[in-house]
């Protein structure tokens, strides 16, 4: 007699049934008792045999509750084809099994049958517990790592912005709306261009990740400086994507720090001017395109006169105040595409592109004036203070920075033994 309950089979069919490692269950539609088992069904939840056929779905499963509910689901089992449910057995000594049940219905000799398989899938809930737990503990160190993550799912557009995130931003845990356009409206316009061009080359395959340093909008309507990262963490069967996951970190003090040295590298401190470094690299620069473009750029050196005077008589500090003063005025004076630089001690150059040397000599003039017609009642004793000029225009008369830069010097020189307070043009 084999321990499964009783059913006319085969001896052959009957052994697979007993051998099998899931439970099947033969039941009645209308009552829901169980009309045959195999061994795992009966053994798996503690009963004989014979015992397992006074029971039911009723009593055996704890998420069936009475006949009404029964018969609903019955009703869900004539349609489906598997009916699939997860849920809980109840074993006899009272401790519940998870199980996943595929039932279909079946006619058979002129009645209604439905034929369960039951699984256990208790170790696999416990091992997707573990999962979820690694993964929770995972996200948490990640977000307390960093300034805050993101995760993107593509097909429903939905963000999960961490709560770290939210915080860096300015934001509570209920604020933020979880989609895409929540980030980037708040990109800052200069560069969300070409951050999402990243983003968009990366979920294309063109780039290993996406990876951009910009600024992010608070809820104040400051820009943060941020450094993003993220990457495809799922695609689908044609290898879209499906899923991409990011960390942020929040980059602001690092940023205004590599602004400060590079003003610093780049500018005069007294003056506020850029520096004779950066006139090598803008004249060079600036030479190059007006030579692609084909047009002319002149340069301007000019020169305080007797300013060792003006140490000598007033001190260095009263020196240092009109250097900086006269420098405010010429850059009044100067095109937003014109660059001024402070050259040297009291030597300033002034690079204009696209300029003749007619309208060169006539802005020269006008500085010169400037310089000459300044007033300095704050300083007792000083009442003028002159320069001279000398200019140079490429390609009349240089053709790299080193010719011009010759020309416009031996033009001062000229503009100094002339008698000072003068403008001398280059010679042709
Ligand atoms: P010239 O008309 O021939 O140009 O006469 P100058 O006296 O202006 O020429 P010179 O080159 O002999 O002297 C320039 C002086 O500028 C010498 C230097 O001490 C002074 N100088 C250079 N840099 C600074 C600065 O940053 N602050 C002050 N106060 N003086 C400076
Ligand atoms: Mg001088
Ligand atoms: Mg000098």
């Amino acid at each position: 007699m084999p321990s499964s309950c009783k059913l006319e089979a085969p001896a052959l069919l009957e052994t697979l049934f007993e051998q099998l490692p899931d439970s099947v269950y033969l039941i009645d539609p209308a009552s829901s008792r169980i009309l045959y088992c195999n061994r795992a069904a009966h053994a798996g939840l503690g009963y004989a045999a014979a015992e397992i056929l006074d029971h039911s779905v009723l009593s055996l499963q704890k998420d069936v509750v009475g006949a009404e509910q029964w018969q609903a689901i019955a009703a869900e089992i004539r349609k489906s084809d598997p009916y699939v449910f997860v849920g809980r057995h109840r074993h006899r000594d009272g401790h519940e099994v998870a199980v996943e049940v595929y039932t279909r219905h079946f006619e058979h000799g002129g009645r209604a049958y439905f034929l369960s398989v039951a699984r256990d899938i208790t170790a696999r809930l416990a091992l997707e517990r573990d999962m979820a737990d690694r993964e929770a503990q995972l996200r948490f160190a990640l977000n307390e790592a960093t300034d805050g993550l993101w995760d993107w799912s593509l097909p429903t557009d939905e963000v999960f912005f961490s709560p770290q995130l939210k915080r860096m931003l300015g934001y509570g845990p209920q604020e933020m709306v979880p989609v895409l356009d929540t980030w980037r409206a708040n990109i800052h316009p200069d560069d969300a261009g070409w951050v999402i061009k990243v983003l968009q080359d990366h979920l294309a395959g063109q780039r290993e990740r996406y990876e951009a340093e910009y600024r992010l909008r608070n809820r104040n309507g400051h820009y943060l400086w941020v450094h993003d990262r993220g990457k495809v963490c799922e695609r689908d069967a044609q290898g879209r994507p499906l899923r991409v996951v990011g960390m942020v970190q929040n980059i602001t003090d690092r940023k205004n720090l590599e602004r400060r040295l590079q003003r610093l590298a780049s500018h005069d401190s007294l003056t506020g001017l850029l520096n004779r470094r950066e006139s090598e690299i803008v004249l060079d620069t600036q030479l190059e395109l007006c030579r692609r473009m084909d047009v002319s750029l002149g340069i301007c050196l000019f020169d305080i006169d007797h300013f060792k005077a003006v140490n000598d008589l007033h001190g260095h500090l009263v020196g240092d105040r009109v250097l900086a003063r006269i420098a405010e005025l010429i850059a009044a004076h100067v095109r937003g595409a014109d660059y001024l630089f402070r050259w040297g001690g009291e030597e300033f150059m002034l690079v204009c592109t696209d300029s003749t040397p007619e309208a060169l000599a006539g802005l020269a003039e006008k500085l010169r004036a400037t310089v000459e017609n300044a007033r300095w009642e704050d300083v007792a004793g000083l009442h003028q203070v002159t320069a001279s000029f000398g200019l140079a225009v490429f390609p009349r008369h240089g053709r790299d920075s080193r010719e011009l830069f010759i020309a416009a010097d031996s033009a001062l020189y000229r503009a100094k033994s002339a008698g000072r307070n003068r403008v001398e043009m280059a010679g042709d």
